[in-house]
């Protein structure tokens, strides 16, 4: 690289040798404890109006808030950036035309991704500028609500609800969004589905050629099985041969489970990837009203385990994990030395 500025992908890999990575916690947690009605979802009163129209009612619609509440959500960006992330996850889990179409959203596509990217950006630069330390900004890329290998019928097993091909121009668009708004990685998380993250990263390399700018993927799948396998029923050795073709920059688990339940799963993806692991588990399971109970210093000793037993290259925080858990987990991985790839050389 002969640019001025230093390459964010250059300068993450660099990091990730020095020491183990933090990413930030969950957003949708930090979201309600803001209490925010209808009327805050969509803009009107507080807040900004949405220029995208929509019949739907918008209470729930996360992603939305990005442009009708962006200073709230900048806010919990740079809450994980001072509580020690060094990865913040864009606010657009849910920012495809396929997810966005439970709420009449569709046309709101490009600017949730677009704004999402540039705010996170935003508040890593807030952060940046108080400590100093380099911080970047992940596109967070979901499932969507519909899986391509499984049929939602269960009178016909042969029918699908989305197409391999649905996926990757839903995505696509996603993914030219984020870019556009600045992001340095890209986050496909929360795989239940593989064939739907397939699709995804198949649609990241059509937008990667278009730019003629290869950012580094990072890809996340979901243990929801208590064999250990994916809703499409993979085990987690499985689940990487599927996806090492993509040279990920990491790859690694998050969702479903606590950091306890989690950590067989993520030994064994380390025992077989050749590229850095990444694990962020929720706050323990959630309680009878959903909600979940299990604080700081519990999640941050069990995720501080697989950072001693050498697992790990990146380490934060899904459902139920609040800046307060991701300080915890920083503080409880620093002594601990980022996973070694023994002989093999990372993507
Ligand atoms: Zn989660």
């Amino acid at each position: 690289m002969t640019s001025q500025k230093p390459d964010p992908a250059q300068q993450i890999a660099a990091l990730a040798r020095e020491r183990i990575l933090i990413l930030d916690g969950a957003m949708g947690t930090q979201i309600q404890t803001l209490g925010l009605s209808e009327e805050d979802y969509a803009g009107h009163g507080s807040g900004h109006a949405c220029r995208h129209h929509s019949e739907h009612p918008q209470k729930g619609n996360n992603d939305l808030l990005t442009l009708t509440q962006p200073q709230a959500v900048e806010d919990i960006h740079f809450a994980f950036a001072m509580a020690g992330a060094d990865i913040v996850e864009t606010n657009t889990f849910s920012a495809t035309t396929i997810a966005q179409a439970d709420y009449g959203m569709e046309s709101a596509v490009h600017d949730l991704n677009a704004e999402g990217a540039r705010i996170a950006r935003a508040a890593m630069n807030r952060a940046t500028a108080i400590d100093g330390r380099p911080r970047f900004v992940a596109g967070a890329v979901g499932p969507t609500n519909r899986t391509a290998s499984l049929s939602p019928d269960v009178n016909d097993p042969g029918y699908r609800a989305v197409t391999f091909d649905d996926l990757r121009l839903a995505y696509g668009q996603q993914v030219r969004g984020l870019i556009a708004g600045g992001a340095d990685l890209i986050l496909i998380e929360t795989i239940f589905d593989t064939l739907n993250a397939k699709a995804a990263i198949f649609a990241c390399f059509e937008a990667f050629e278009e730019q003629g700018n290869r950012l580094p993927l990072m890809i996340s799948g979901t243990i929801t099985d208590a064999s250990g396998r994916t809703l499409s029923g993979q085990t987690p050795t499985a689940f990487w041969h599927s996806v090492s073709h993509a040279r990920p920059f990491t790859v690694g688990l998050n969702c479903a489970l606590g950091a306890s339940a989690m950590r067989p799963h993520i030994a064994e993806l380390a025992g077989v990837a050749d590229t850095l692991i990444c694990a962020y588990p929720n706050a323990g399971l959630p309680n009878a009203f959903g909600q979940y109970d299990e604080g700081p210093g519990d999640t941050a000793r069990q995720v501080a385990e697989f950072a001693a037993e050498g697992l790990v290259n990146v380490v934060g925080g899904c459902c139920g994990t609040t800046p307060d858990h991701i300080a915890a987990i920083a503080e409880a991985v620093a002594p601990h030395a980022p996973r070694r790839l023994q002989g093999k050389v990372a993507a």
